[in-house]
């Protein structure tokens, strides 16, 4: 590592004594690099077994990477902490500029404990950190409101992050989430919850610190390759011009698209909220993340008159990608496009995850007809698929949490199907709300078996979509995720966009890190994921996972995928497999 690369200072803050200090961590960053890796061990070493996610001294860290701020698409921050949701690991990446500006604001990692007694928000820059009363900020309805007083009253335009909370997050709901840059998010697992329950509304973060390369021609030439792979790929076109909303039409085109919570895989018309519908219809402007020539970010323009008020309009800005369409569009069978985004717009403004909202509104829409609720319990809203209009106010009632039932709705789906009936149809998986994607069997394995329970973690949707001959065993598909997951240790120490993974082989990573000033060889990257891997997962046993208690959710094998009828006997013979796979 060069000498004096600041990625090796951690900043620690302390909320409840209003205090900071740094320290010098190269053994940290030597061995584990940056990002997912060194934020386990910061994990490790703050967050001992059983604390409760809101106890004052649970840890929230930041972590950026040795390649952010010198290589496109190193773009993405991590957050780890102890997820109120799940009760057990809490990991998410979110783009925009907080990976890039905690970089050059002179730390490699931030790790803030303790609670403040009024909400507070911090501004992290020129070496010190500034406790600031955020009083007037608590209560207010838009996350953006909050960030735009922020905005006004603190420097550092251009060279700065902004992550903050809505009323979600405030009231706790586990499954809130933190916004950052507008219309970024570290979405999964209740980041925003642990936030708000530290009185934490904000945390700015800016800097201008010089990045050191350790050879600038080598550097010139290979960030010249990455850059010149990233304009010239297809797969990278497909992101640019349409999103992840272009996974819509294919999804149903193969009956792979979750509609309805999962009682059908085809909308009747999927075409108005296709990534291609909405392009044509709403999109407003692209956006990219720092340091990323590609610029994925759609944001639709949804332009609605005033009531009674004939030639005024006011234009929403809605960032909208695959995921918020499926579960905020498809699953609840909304297929016009502005109710759609109206009901995103508004989980977004109270910030809140949108895909776990999404399938906790799909589960109480199906314990609603079936009759294990009743309109008593959800005070006189009758949920109904495809009317986005009730489920506006049904979010509302989740934030803001007026009876039992939108308690345990502010809890997912997992517990309040545990309160309510219907765990049949829960889709939850590892106590977190399923994604988008009903392809087969390597998808629902990977959301079981992944650290973090996403679609992240190993894609396998990916793995269903590439029939393969002989088909895949139980056995080898539990491998097959495993040996992905562990490549997505690296990319995520070196906080890489999973987008660019098919430009960022071992090669270019090697010599990328070889510039930044971290050799490492073939090996030893492989030898770093499964560490990694390792660390996470013991993570999670310490905190109670075990690959036996997991639950399937029965809808899974009632609905046919692509692949067929979901066969369980193998599902059960896979997770027996991976059972003892980590633990031998
Ligand atoms: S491809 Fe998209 S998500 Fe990835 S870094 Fe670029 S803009 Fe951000």
């Amino acid at each position: 590592m060069i000498a004096d690369d600041p990625l090796q200072n951690v900043l620690y803050i302390d909320l409840s004594r209003n205090r900071f200090h740094v320290e010098r961590r190269p053994d940290l960053f030597e061995k584990h690099l940056g990002g997912a890796g060194v934020a386990i061990e910061l994990l490790h070493e703050t967050c001992p077994a059983g604390m409760d996610p809101f106890a004052p001294e649970a840890p929230i860290i930041l972590t950026t990477g040795p390649l952010v701020g010198l290589m496109p698409l190193a773009s993405k921050a991590v957050a780890m902490f102890k997820s109120p949701h799940t009760g057990n690991l809490g990991e998410s990446h979110a783009g925009g500029r907080t990976a890039v500006a905690i970089r050059e604001a002179g730390y490699g990692a931030i790790v803030i404990q303790g609670a403040s007694s009024l909400p507070v928000y911090l501004v992290i820059s020129n070496g010190s950190v500034k406790f600031r009363d955020a009083t007037t900020l608590w209560g207010m309805r838009h996350a953006t409101t909050a960030a735009r007083v922020i905005r006004e009253n603190e420097s550092g335009a251009g060279v700065r992050t902004i992550l903050r909370i809505g009323r979600a997050g405030e009231n706790r709901v586990t499954y809130a989430c933190v916004k950052t840059e507008t219309y970024r998010t570290f979405g999964r697992l209740g980041l925003g919850a642990v936030f708000g329950s530290k009185k934490l509304k904000a945390v700015v973060i800016a800097g201008k610190h010089s990045l050191p390369v350790a050879d600038r021609r080598a550097y010139r030439r290979i960030y010249d390759e990455v850059y010149q792979a990233a304009i010239a790929s297809p797969l990278m076109k497909k992101y640019h011009d349409l999103g992840t909303a272009s996974n819509v039409l294919p999804l149903h085109e193969i009956g792979g698209l979750p509609v309805r919570n999962l009682q059908q895989t085809r909308l009747d018309d999927p075409r108005p909220i296709s990534g291609e519908g909405l392009a044509e219809g709403y999109l407003g402007r692209r956006l990219a993340c720092a340091h990323c020539p590609v610029g994925c970010i759609h944001i639709a323009a949804l332009r609605e008159p005033y009531v009674n008020e004939p030639y005024f309009y006011k234009t929403t800005m809605i960032s909208y990608d695959y995921e918020p369409i499926y579960a905020l569009g498809t699953m609840l069978n909304i297929t016009d496009p502005a109710g759609f985004l109206r009901l995103l717009d508004v989980v977004e403004s109270w910030g809140l995850d949108a895909m776990s909202t999404g399938v906790v509104l799909a589960w109480a829409t199906e314990a609603l007809e079936r009759g294990l609720i009743s309109t008593r319990e959800t005070l006189g809203l009758n949920l109904a698929w495809g009317d986005s209009a009730t489920y506006i106010l049904a979010v509302r009632n989740i934030v803001e949490q007026p009876n039992d039932f939108y308690r345990a709705l502010a809890r997912g789906v997992e517990y309040a199907s545990s309160v309510y009936g219907g765990q049949e149809f829960a889709l939850a998986f590892g106590g977190n709300e399923m994604p988008g994607y009903h392809t087969g069997p390597a998808a629902h394995l990977g959301w079981l078996l992944g650290l973090r329970h996403s679609h992240l973690d190993n894609a396998g949707y990916s793995i269903d979509q590439k029939p393969t001959a002989p088909p895949p065993t139980p056995e080898t598909l539990v491998d097959a995720l495993m040996k992905e997951e562990q490549w997505r240790q690296v990319l995520s120490s070196l906080v890489i966009c999973f987008f660019a993974r098919g430009i960022y082989t071992p090669e270019v990573v090697q010599a990328a890190l070889e510039v930044a000033g971290f050799p490492r060889d073939a090996a030893a990257l492989t030898q770093i994921g499964e560490s990694i891997y390792r660390r996470k997962y013991a993570f999670k046993v310490r905190e109670g996972f075990d690959v036996e208690h997991l639950r399937l959710p029965k809808r899974i094998f009632e609905t046919p995928s692509p692949l067929g009828m979901l066969d369980e006997a193998a599902m059960q013979r896979a997770l027996a497999y991976a059972k003892a796979r980590l633990e031998g």
